[in-house]
């Protein structure tokens, strides 16, 4: 067994978890921190994956999260590399893949997703892209006449389909349901997106389901459910992803599409969880939910750290979800949840235009509001959203 340490011990040190890190010293915690995480760099951003750093306007440095004296600064012991393996909860102690074993006093679990690559797709050159070597070795095909499929039209799809189409490369997107984002943003904003991409030459399979990919002389061949084949240099599959929760089997801990926490982000007693990975029921709409958002799992990781170092409330975790996307020269903006089942209101321009913003209304009441190149439109819908979900929940 190697050295013993009864401080806070972070799983995962990327977004979530290196911001866990950092506010804990912020918020004046003094014992020890140690960070681990199974890759050896963790500390890469993903958004600029699917956009800048894939188009290559972006290089490796300005990816970085932090710098490392910065790091280095925060008297924090960085675990990297190693992989958590289990936990005992009630023994306190993780186990790394070295055989080492750390007992804590608070676990703040912030492992993230990976994504899902189903085995009909699993050919050797089918890409994903969840992290830095993922996004270098899709770059490699980006070129003005290259071509690319992709199957899944959620959002790191359409980013990545943006970015392939403005280098002039040839992209077929293969999607099973009827419009892009369907799950994401419901079919009329879907439909809007499915447009601007249509305009920039993005050829749509909707519908669809891949069935075999093959192996070729010249990149891929995947064959749809309706018999069409599509060829392509490369090709993409970004059909959502996993929780990274493996670890925790056999740990008595609650897995069910994440990690399962309270309103306080509170897994059992001593144990959190932060980011992509965790799962609680959020007050503002009287459901679980899980969100991998970039700046949810920044406000949930300052949160955590607050309740750790005895300075925050006794507030539930309530911060509206918010998320961004960049799609040609289009930023698509959110703020609330937006779902298929909801009725869409116009609030300004048309979905054909340039720029427009729609409301989500559930029971007439306002619980999203989404919104392509309009930050004002965006933030009015922010404070009406927040307005009427948090009047439903005083009444409720
Ligand atoms: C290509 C791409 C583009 C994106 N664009 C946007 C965007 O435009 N807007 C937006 O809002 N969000 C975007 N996101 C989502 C955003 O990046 C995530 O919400 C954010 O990275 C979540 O951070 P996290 O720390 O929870 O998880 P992660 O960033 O996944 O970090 C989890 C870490 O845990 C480590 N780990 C996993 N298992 C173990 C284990 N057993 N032991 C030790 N370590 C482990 C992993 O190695 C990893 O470093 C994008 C994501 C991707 C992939």
């Amino acid at each position: 067994m190697g050295a013993v340490h009864d401080g806070v011990v972070v799983v995962g040190g990327s977004l979530a978890g290196l911001q866990t890190a950092e506010c804990l010293r912020a918020e004046n915690w003094t014992g020890p921190i140690v960070v681990v995480d199974a890759d050896d760099e963790p500390r890469f951003d993903r958004p600029p994956m699917s956009k800048q750093y894939l188009a290559g306007t972006v290089e490796d440095d300005r990816l970085l999260l932090r710098d490392r004296e910065r790091l280095d600064g925060l008297g924090v012991e960085w675990v990297l590399g190693q992989a958590v393996t289990s936990v005992e909860p009630a023994r306190r102690v993780v186990r790394i893949a070295n055989g080492r074993e750390l007992t804590y006093s608070e676990l703040v679990i912030a492992t993230g997703v990976s994504p899902v690559l189903p085995s009909v797709l699993a050919a050797p050159s089918a890409h994903v892209l969840r992290t830095k070597a993922d996004a270098d070795r899709l770059r490699a095909h980006l070129r003005p006449g290259g071509s690319l499929i992709i199957i899944g039209a959620g959002f790191i799809g359409l980013e990545v389909a943006a970015t392939f189409r403005k280098v002039g490369a040839r992209v077929e997107i293969v999607e099973a349901l009827q419009t892009p984002l369907q799950r994401q943003v419901g079919p009329l904003v879907g439909g809007a997106l499915q447009r601007i991409h249509q305009r920039a030459g993005v050829v749509f399979h909707l519908g669809r389901e891949a069935t075999a990919v093959r192996e070729q002389d010249n990149g891929v061949a995947v064959t749809l459910d309706d018999g069409t084949v599509l060829d392509a240099d490369a090709l993409l599959v970004a059909v959502g992803s996993t929780p990274g929760t493996a670890f925790l089997a056999g740990s008595g801990l609650t897995v069910d599409d994440g990690v399962v926490a309270d309103a306080h982000l509170k897994v059992a007693p001593h144990v959190h969880a932060v980011g992509d990975v965790v799962r609680w029921p959020h007050p503002l709409v009287g459901r679980s939910v899980r969100v991998e958002h970039w700046t949810t799992a920044i406000e949930q990781a300052k949160y955590v750290a607050k309740r750790i170092a005895g300075t925050g409330g006794d507030e539930p975790f309530a911060a509206l979800p918010y998320f961004w996307s960049d799609q040609y020269d289009r930023k698509i903006q959110a703020h609330g949840f937006p779902s298929a089942d909801a009725r869409v209101e116009v609030i300004d321009g048309d979905l054909d235009a340039d720029r427009f913003a729609v409301m989500y209304l559930v029971d007439g009441r306002a619980t999203a509001v989404v919104a392509v190149n309009h930050p004002r439109q965006v933030l009015a819908g922010r404070r009406r959203v927040l307005t009427e979900l948090t009047l439903q929940e005083a009444s409720s």
